[in-house]
């Protein structure tokens, strides 16, 4: 037994803390491990020496700053995180190492919204299939992490809105994928797991408060602050959808009122411009006809960013975000849409909010929520069965 405050107790805390800062960015310099952990630099130095010792972490040769440095990451046979998404038209899985490769990622087409029993079946389908490709064993597998297009309920795990996935109401996603996978599986919405997408892989890297931004069937944000997604206890943190607007406007599914969502949100845009571009026009095709130059196709998405940039002025105003996002079909209109959204947080936040705050489009498109999901796999895992060397080959003696 380890005794609390022991010498063994305190150095398995500072393995702990090494493997778990490398294990969140992908891969640290010695420096940046110091930075992140409080811990010194001779420290982080017999630490990362014992653990690749033990197979557990691999050490190459970088340069930061034009000065040469030893770029850490775990070791890429330590084990497998999986990704799966579902989006409303689609199932997105993709599978990773613990070094942040994307080993295999495979979408296909699914009408999420029918029915969650489909939904799962073609998941398990799709995930072995994936993980056979990947050549690698399946006892490697340190967890899942599940996306879904609707708020999850925290403490309970299921879906909180039967309104959004009619066909899901009452199941609970991460427990299913468990059972039918046999591995921990973690759940959160598209929203925040595309922020934690971005927040690892995408426009977000380097930065400790961001907003992502998707605007789809309806409009969410996925808020991290201080490295962490927010959610709230019920899960329901950055509805910037259902911001006021215009008291008078259009009724919005919530119940209110010129909600942000009913000026923003595909089913309120199209019918604006299907008069004179027929009813089949997409979201994507708006933002196509935009870019080609199509005078009202422009007109609407300029309106759709003012708009989101008063709801993005607002979130400057209350978190004071270091970085907004902007994810989803909409993020292809570059430009057309990110100057009205600058020029609104610009109009309404308070200057020292907008100051701080850069706006960018996403930089991994439809990748963003499944790579989400690989991340919250990657965050959520513990160490202790790394340490202990269940995940790992050769297991490293550490007690
Ligand atoms: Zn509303």
């Amino acid at each position: 037994m380890e005794t609390p405050g022991s010498q063994s107790s305190l150095h398995r805390a500072n393995l702990e803390r090494v493997v778990r800062a490398v294990r969140l960015a992908g891969s640290l310099t010695q420096a940046e491990i110091a930075r992140t952990t409080g811990l010194s630099a001779a420290t982080v130095s017999n630490i990362v020496r014992e653990l690749k010792d033990g197979g557990t972490v691999e050490v190459t040769p970088t340069s930061a700053g034009g000065r040469r440095a030893r770029s850490v990451s775990l070791s890429g046979d330590a084990g497998i995180v999986i990704g799966v998404d579902f989006g409303h038209t689609h199932l997105r899985v993709a599978v990773g190492n613990l070094a942040h490769q994307v080993l295999a990622e495979e979408s296909e087409p699914l009408d999420v919204d029918a029915s969650a029993e489909q939904g799962f079946d073609r998941a398990e389908e799709l995930v072995n299939r994936l993980i056979q490709a990947t050549g690698v064993d399946r006892s490697k597998v340190a967890g899942v992490g599940l996306g879904v297009p609707g708020p999850i309920d925290v403490e309970s795990g299921t879906l909180g809105s039967t309104a959004i996935l009619p066909g899901w109401s009452g199941t609970r996603p991460a427990e299913e994928l468990h059972r039918r996978l046999g591995v921990p599986a973690y759940v959160d919405n598209d929203a925040n797991l595309g922020a934690l997408g971005e927040l690892v892989w995408g426009s977000g890297r380097g930065v400790k408060d961001l907003a992502y931004i998707k605007v789809a069937s309806g409009v969410g944000a996925g808020l991290v602050i201080d490295g962490k997604i927010y959610r709230g206890p019920g899960g329901t943190a950055g509805e910037i959808g259902h911001i006021t607007l215009d008291e008078s406007g259009p009724v919005c599914r919530c119940g209110n009122r010129g909600c942000l969502e009913t000026f923003t949100a595909a089913g309120y845009v199209l019918p604006l411009l299907q008069p004179g571009h027929g009813p089949d026009l997409t979201m994507e095709g708006v933002v196509r006809l935009a870019r080609e130059g199509d005078p009202g196709c422009r007109r609407v998405i300029a309106d759709v960013g003012r708009h989101i940039g008063s709801g993005v002025a607002n979130l400057c105003n209350l978190l004071n975000p270091s970085r907004v996002v902007l994810g989803g079909d909409l993020a292809e209109a570059g430009e057309l849409v990110l100057g009205p959204i600058r020029e609104s947080v610009g109009r309404y936040a308070i200057p020292s909010a907008a100051r701080h705050c850069s706006v960018l489009p996403g930089a991994l498109g439809g990748r963003a929520e499944v790579l989400g999901a690989l991340a919250l796999a990657l965050s959520e895992m513990g160490d202790s069965t790394l340490l202990d060397g269940t995940l790992s080959p050769n297991p490293p003696a550490f007690t």
